[in-house]
């Protein structure tokens, strides 16, 4: 399991690198906000334990933007700042967990875990059916390895697709998530599909984008399927 620690009061991360290592857990320090930005959008962290007074910055800032980059990481915010308020507003922009300093160390493992537990079951950091992998951080998309360029809206099209491989999303569902300032044209999903199919499928040999007759799409991993 990796921790990310985000937190600039140098003494406490060290403490807390120490006792989570010894813990069992590979920890990585940064010491402020952008440098805590960048590591949990490029490296793979099963958690994120960010201070929210931070240099750069601040944890508020940090952790929507990471949600808005389509990170699902567990975040355990830490802060010296204590009252409802502050933890309404750190929840409100995406953090899963929140603790006051000074805390004890036993319950900060014990949210800890339990953030872990939970994390199991959030949204991968990849998305995508069988080799069909989109990556939500980068917005790139790729295809057994080969790159494959799509414009932005065909990028959502296809997320919104992949956020639920193997299930039918409906026409409407996909024109609310990404043509929201157009939602009742549904043939703009049509021409959007069948450009996405071009460009995701047709080349690879494959038909992973599928139409379920009268209702929408779905994603599939369709390795295993043959033509007959
Ligand atoms: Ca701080």
């Amino acid at each position: 399991m990796r921790i990310l620690i985000v937190e600039d009061e140098r003494e406490l991360a060290a403490s807390l690198k120490h006792g989570l290592t010894a813990e069992g857990y590979t920890v990585h320090v940064a010491y402020d906000g952008p440098e805590g930005l960048w590591q949990a959008r490029t490296s793979n962290y099963d958690a994120v334990i960010l201070d929210l007074m931070l240099p750069g910055l601040n944890g508020y800032r940090l952790c929507g933007q990471l949600r808005r980059e389509g990170i699902t990481t567990p975040i355990l915010v830490l802060t010296a700042k204590d009252g409802d308020f502050d933890q309404a507003e750190a929840l409100d922009t995406g953090a899963d967990d929140y603790l006051a300093k000074p805390f004890s160390y036993l319950v900060l493992v014990a949210r800890l875990r339990a953030l872990l537990r939970r994390g199991s079951t959030g949204a991968p950091l990849q998305l995508g059916a069988g080799d069909l992998i989109l990556d939500p951080a980068t917005r790139t998309c790729r295809r057994a390895g080969t790159s494959i360029a799509l414009t932005a809206r065909e990028f959502t099209l296809l997320e919104v697709l992949a956020r639920r491989p193997g299930e039918t999303v409906t026409k409407s569902e996909i024109l609310h998530h990404a043509w929201p300032e157009d939602a009742d044209n549904p043939n703009l999903v049509e021409a959007r599909i069948s450009a996405l199919r071009r460009k995701v499928d047709a080349p690879f040999g494959r038909r992973s984008v599928q139409t379920v007759r009268g209702s929408g799409y779905r994603l599939v991993d369709d390795r295993e399927l043959h033509d007959p």
